[in-house]
């Protein structure tokens, strides 16, 4: 008896100090883009985007082994100039199924730049925990004289591990700074110092490997979406189109002739139409193709009914998504209804 009880307690103890010293398990999904890009030679402008592979990318930062239990997957390698609905439907359900089902306890994904905003919020509306969902890249290749990609995803995975990225909804790590899903965005063509949060600012930043927070998201998210993507194996067709003076009708009237689902204006000043355009529009909404009403502009809301009737067209204004935002969000929106004004209610909460 006295033996079975020294084992039982020394089994116990065991346990209890595995538990205590176990890392957090961290998944990083690499999609490519210029973290795993490799440029001519190290001082070269001219580079490919995603080159290199998953375990390249963990073998250059071996300092993420001492936060976490680190593991890799390659879900795709390509410029994020690339990236499409099918990628995006994968990669939720793959983030989904290890925080869930695989006791995953955050993920990191690397992504190219130039789309990055979009995918993250996108991410943030279909992924369904509150574990930390971390996206990293860099603007210089790999092998560049500097690269940036290395700080970047250690501190994504400092992030990833940090309780107080927990129920923030899924954040981008640039330059050392977190920013949230709905308001991040890239600025800057070339500059390591590309993303912004909008007039809200960061959402955060890591000093050291350690994940400070400033402020939190309080738009709708991730366990709190009713977006779900596990039946899905296509999203409705939803296009941009980009206002200007003098604005030809034809990019508009192809995307109805096309029998897109859904059209996003990068309007003038507050989502306004060119005239022309206006009047296909009214009639592509008159004939079940949801219009959403955005901005060229880089800041400020585009307003409901101020000069555009929204109310009597049955047009949505994107409020605070940009263009590329807002046709995310209409995306997933015209997967649940078709009614225009639970879709705006849809832009009020997200
Ligand atoms: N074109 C690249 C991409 O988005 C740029 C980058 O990653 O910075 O994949």
């Amino acid at each position: 008896m006295k033996r079975f009880r020294f084992i039982a307690a020394l089994a116990l103890a065991l346990t209890v100090s595995l538990s205590l010293s176990a890392k957090p398990k961290i998944r990083i999904i690499a999609t490519g883009g210029t973290i795993a890009g490799v440029s001519a030679t190290s001082a070269s402008s001219a580079y490919t985007a995603g080159q290199v592979g998953i375990q390249t990318l963990i073998d250059a930062v071996p300092q993420i082994l001492q936060l976490a239990d680190i593991s890799g997957e390659q879900l795709v390698n390509i410029g994020s100039q690339d990236m499409n609905d099918e990628v995006w439907l994968k990669l939720a359900k793959r983030i989904n199924q290890l925080l869930n089902e695989e006791g995953y306890d955050g993920v990191v994904i690397t992504h190219g730049t130039d789309t990055m905003e979009e995918t993250a919020y996108f991410l943030n509306l279909t992924v369904k925990s509150d574990k930390p969902v971390i996206l990293a890249g860099s603007m210089r290749p790999s092998n560049a004289i500097s690269a940036d990609g290395p700080a970047n995803l250690y501190n994504a995975v400092a992030a990833a591990v940090s309780p107080a990225c927990k129920g923030m909804g899924v954040l981008c790590c640039m330059n050392n700074q977190l920013l949230d899903a709905k308001t991040v965005i890239k600025t800057h063509t070339i500059d390591c110092d590309t993303f912004e949060g909008g007039p809200s600012g960061i959402i955060g930043y890591i000093y050291n490997g350690e994940a400070f927070i400033l402020q939190t998201p309080n738009n709708k998210h991730t366990i709190n979406s009713e977006f779900d993507v596990t039946k899905l194996d296509r999203l409705p067709k939803v296009g941009i189109v980009y206002g200007y003076a003098n604005c030809s009708p034809l990019p508009m009237q192809a995307f109805v002739d096309a029998r897109f689902d859904g059209i996003v204006l990068a309007g003038v000043g507050d989502g306004n139409f060119y005239k022309d355009v206006f009047e296909v529009a009214e009639k592509a909404q008159a004939s079940g193709i949801q219009i959403v009403r955005s901005s060229r502009c880089p800041t400020g809301p585009t307003c409901l009914n101020s000069e555009v009737d929204d109310a009597k067209y049955h047009f949505v204004a994107a409020l605070n998504l940009n263009p590329q935002k807002a046709r995310v969000l209409l995306m997933l929106a015209l997967t649940k209804t078709h009614d225009w004004q639970e879709i705006q209610k849809f832009f009020m909460e997200y």
